[in-house]
């Protein structure tokens, strides 16, 4: 029997972080340019039903790595949110309980989160980064472009919650600059075995990667919120935030062509039903074009 560190499965968990509700808009959006979107979504009165907010865990032979670090429980603590930012202060609604965070859920699954070596971000938004604390040890892996976006003076308008980043994070900048891989320009190998990568999803913010797992017969696709769920990937949509749409379609086209050529289950954040799919591996078929 083949052993996981040549072409055995590595176990890839989703842990649950509480869950959201977001605009209706915010998955449906009816217009192109940003900022009409993002106002499109302010005044929607339609909520979608929960979503999770997830983040997980490669058990790789060369340790653990997690991937986003899902919500705080402090996200709806008076003052946590801006007042002055009415996006982030009234488009979404949070349920996040202590326990529901990374560390203790963690912890429950025999994982010390003060022994992580790596966490890689798939984008530095609040609801991504609220569990960071959890992880003093780790080296955090972040896109040179999503790190300087997330640091930059305007990050706190355009939904960096940077206040709230534990006081010891120094993220390791990626650059994209490594090999092809598949229908990306570039990836960089995240491990010795290049079985889990990091791949440039540049749309929802400017700076976004995904994180690919190869488990031989399939791979898995962790794809933060380079789409929302699997619907919304296989429709082409841009989601009602992005920074950067044509990034965005782009992003999602050369998922869904990946898709086509291999198979692959592709988990996203938010996904109702990604947690299931991934447990069942239950892979994305793209429609013929
Ligand atoms: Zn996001």
């Amino acid at each position: 029997m083949a052993d996981a560190s040549s072409n055995g499965a590595i176990a890839v968990h989703a842990i649950q972080t509480g869950a959201v509700h977001m605009k209706g808009r915010q998955l449906r959006p009816r217009r192109e340019a940003q900022a009409a979107r993002v106002l499109d979504v302010l005044l929607d009165r339609e909520w979608t039903p929960s979503m999770p907010i997830s983040c997980y865990l490669i058990e790789h032979p060369e340790g653990a790595i997690v991937v986003d670090t899902g919500e705080s429980s402090h996200i709806n603590d008076p003052g946590y949110r801006p007042w002055w930012h009415p996006v982030m202060r009234l488009s979404a609604r949070f349920d996040v309980a202590p326990d529901d965070e990374a560390g203790p859920q963690l912890r429950a699954r025999g994982h010390d989160p003060a022994a992580v070596g790596k966490v890689v971000m798939t984008h530095m938004h609040g609801d991504h980064t609220g569990g960071l604390s959890h992880f003093p040890a780790a080296q955090v892996l972040v896109s040179e472009r999503e790190a300087a976006a997330a640091f930059a003076r305007t990050a706190r308008v355009n939904g960096y919650l940077n206040e709230h980043y534990p006081q010891w994070l120094s993220p390791t900048r990626l650059t994209f600059d490594g090999e092809p891989w598949e229908t990306f320009d570039a990836s960089i190998a995240l491990t010795a075995d290049g079985r889990v990568r990091a791949l440039p999803t540049p749309g929802h913010t400017a700076g976004h990667l995904s994180v690919v797992v190869d488990q031989g017969e399939h791979l898995v696709l962790l794809a933060g919120d380079a789409t929302y769920a699997e619907q919304q990937l296989l429709d082409g949509a841009i989601d009602g935030v992005a920074a950067e749409p044509g990034a965005h379609r782009d992003s999602t086209a050369r998922i869904r062509e990946l898709c086509a050529r291999r198979r692959v289950v592709v988990v996203p954040t938010h996904d109702p039903r990604g947690a299931k799919r991934l447990a069942n591996v239950e892979f994305t078929t793209p429609q013929a074009p």
